[in-house]
């Protein structure tokens, strides 16, 4: 028999060789470093036989498929050291996950495990990979295979194996065993437990058997693991950090939102919160102007007959928010669109007067399920840097470059470069394939024009027209979608959207709908955590602590402030009778980028002693020329 190797070479092996045997075959350090095999796209076991004429490949350390691999190894192995530690204890599913790992098990009356306990496992662990346990898999008759699991008592094991004969009918099952715990599953696995080089156990957690909440509350122990212990330092140091930077806890802590379940998935903006959130609205305003936007406001609520005109009845009614008033059902807007096109369609347009680009702040809601909703970043009620631009076909690419060049001076105030990613033409699409391509090249030619780089997403666009969607990567390396450019060919037509033509006949203009922040509430939660709560000056809620030495100077400190606010600038006087050295702790946990303080040589000689949290401090300076210095400092959006 042969397989075909991924160079598109065939190699020759005996009939019923298996991946090890083709690994060996290429040359030994392969076979030593093979985990697994793919055939025909199919990982299975090195053990495996292969199939004659099948497409090969092996799987090792380098590989995509390495780390799902070894976490579900890890996995057997948690079970194999629990079952140690703790007898009796009843097993049941333990996949990969993104990131590791985990287990569910049925602990023994009166046995509760906490993360105190996962140090102890995690050593068993550990000589469990050390002993190097090979995984056997064994193909058992469903009846054996039953027998056995009842005779254990697991309980768990036995449902899913009878759930497999009713639903999938099958007759026999697979095993895998690792020293002397065998699990039912349907693997693939790697060789033996040492291919794990490096794991960590990470948090228990209640988990229903099944996901059902009528059933047993199981414990979930969660955990990863690693090629080496190297990769599982950097990937802990991470985590740690994320922890550090999490938009929810420093929104607390900063004093700049609260979450309450009397308003699931609704941020409550206290005044410096309220303060970030303005300055982007204002940056969008500032930034549209010139650029020819202009702002509109549109209902909030509309007739379900809008709704119906939009297509949003039909496929995303169980998204919004549904009301009724003298019997005419209604619903709150969950997308600006609908609304912009219904006020343009309202108004008559020549040729002339495109692009018409209306932009709004508009308030939205989206009924999303609360088990989803997750601080800034999955909300119901949140906020777009929406716009929606109605123009001819010619235009489509000036404007969409105008997007983009509008969307790299957003982000590079924050010191961040998008990856922008254009997808194509959906197998479920309107429109002819002439006007797709057409729409394409245009995206194309955009791109292009402005100079970036770009991936394509093949069949990746919405079914009214092809995007371009602008990813960012936050100080801590993970990837954010945040704009999006697209074209929209369905809703003109649905809204019956027209102009006149330089031939005096009608014509149906494009619609581009783009965010460049995507929805303000999740803008500021990134920021939160790509910053650490420390804004740069022109942004911070407070930019500046003014700190009084002792009480007598609070006159004095009050006449910075204002000259300070006077000049738009944001500071903050704390007015406690506590000592300096504790105002300036204060004042760095609160993240305030500048510092001033004022005591007697300051009062007299109308000065501040300035310390900046960037450069530590800068000593003496004049009231007026602060002011001047700072205010600039603003205006120009410098770090
Ligand atoms: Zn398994
Ligand atoms: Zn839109």
């Amino acid at each position: 028999m042969k397989v075909i190797l991924p160079d598109g070479n065939e190699l020759a092996l005996a009939d019923g060789a298996t991946g090890a045997e083709a690994a060996a075959a290429i040359g030994p350090g392969l076979a030593k470093a093979a985990l697994a095999v793919t055939l025909d796209g199919q990982i299975q076991d090195l053990a495996a036989p292969l199939r004659d004429g099948a497409a090969f490949g092996v799987v090792t350390g380098k590989s995509d498929e390495a780390l799902d691999l070894i976490r579900h190894d890890a996995a057997h192995v948690l079970a194999s050291a629990v079952i140690d530690l703790y007898p009796g204890t009843k097993v049941s599913i333990g996949p990969s996950i993104e990131n590791g790992f985990y287990y569910d098990f049925d602990f023994p009356e009166g046995i509760t495990i906490s993360e105190d306990d996962l140090p102890a496992i995690e050593d068993r662990m550990r000589e469990h990979i050390k002993a190097a346990e090979s995984f056997e898999r064994s193909d058992i008759p469903v009846a054996e295979a039953l027998e056995r699991f009842k005779a254990l008592g697991e309980d768990y094991k036995v449902e899913l194996i009878e759930d497999l004969i009713i639903n999938e009918s099958v007759e026999t099952v697979s095993l895998y065993r690792n020293g002397e715990f065998t699990d039912l599953c349907r693997g693939p696995h790697t060789p033996a437990t040492d291919r794990i080089k490096a794991i960590a156990l990470q948090s228990v957690a209640g988990a229903y058997w099944r996901g059902d909440s009528t059933r047993k509350m199981l414990t979930r122990i969660y955990g990863t693991a690693f090629l080496s212990q190297k990769e599982l330092d950097a990937h802990l140091e991470l985590l740690e950090e994320a922890r550090a930077r999490d938009h929810r806890r420093l929104g607390t802590q900063l004093n700049l939102f609260r979450f309450s379940e009397v308003s699931p998935g609704s941020a409550f903006w206290l005044p410096r919160g309220t303060q970030l959130f303005n300055s982007l609205v204002e940056l969008s305003r500032e930034m549209g102007a010139p650029r020819g936007y202009q702002e509109v406001k549109t209902p909030q609520l509309y007739d379900a007959e809008l709704w119906r005109t939009s297509g949003h009845w039909d496929k995303y009614r169980e998204n919004m928010f549904l009301t009724e008033s003298e019997d005419r059902p209604m619903g709150l807007k969950p997308m600006n669109c609908p609304g912009h096109a219904h006020l343009y369609g309202s108004q008559q347009w020549s040729y002339r007067d495109l692009p018409v680009r209306y932009s709004e702040p508009g308030l939205l809601h989206r009924n999303e399920p609360s088990g989803t909703l997750h601080g800034l970043l999955r909300v119901r009620h949140f906020c777009q840097d929406d716009a929606h631009i109605f123009c001819t076909e010619d235009q489509i690419q000036s404007e969409v470059a105008s997007c983009l060049e509008f969307a790299f001076a957003t982000y590079r105030l924050f010191g961040l470069e998008p990856s922008l990613e254009l997808s194509t033409r959906p197998d479920q699409r309107i429109g002819d394939d002439a006007t797709w391509d057409r729409a394409e090249s245009a995206l194309r030619e955009a791109l292009d024009q402005e100079g970036h780089p770009y991936t394509v997403n093949e069949g990746d666009g919405a079914f009214y027209g092809p995007k371009i969607d602008l990813h960012i990567t936050d100080s801590l390396g993970r990837s954010w979608q945040l704009g999006t450019v697209q074209l929209d060919y369905s809703m003109p037509e649905r809204f019956d959207l027209a102009y006149t033509g330089a031939d005096n006949a009608e014509h149906r203009p494009v619609m581009i709908h783009r965010a460049l922040m995507g929805s303000y509430e999740r803008f500021i939660g990134i920021l939160i955590e790509h910053y650490a709560g420390v804004f740069p000056f022109w942004f911070a809620p407070i930019q500046i602590a003014v700190l009084p030495v002792a009480d007598r100077h609070l006159d004095y400190a009050k006449e910075v402030a204002a000259c300070l606010a006077e000049s738009g600038l944001r500071a903050d006087i704390d007015e406690r009778t506590e000592s300096v050295g504790r105002k300036i702790r204060d004042a760095e946990i609160s993240k305030a980028p500048v510092m001033l303080i004022v005591g007697d040589r300051e009062a007299e000689g109308r000065s501040v002693s300035v310390r900046e949290r960037a450069d530590g401090d800068l000593g003496d300076e004049k009231l007026d020329a602060l002011v001047a210095r700072l205010s600039a400092k603003a205006a120009n959006r410098d770090a």
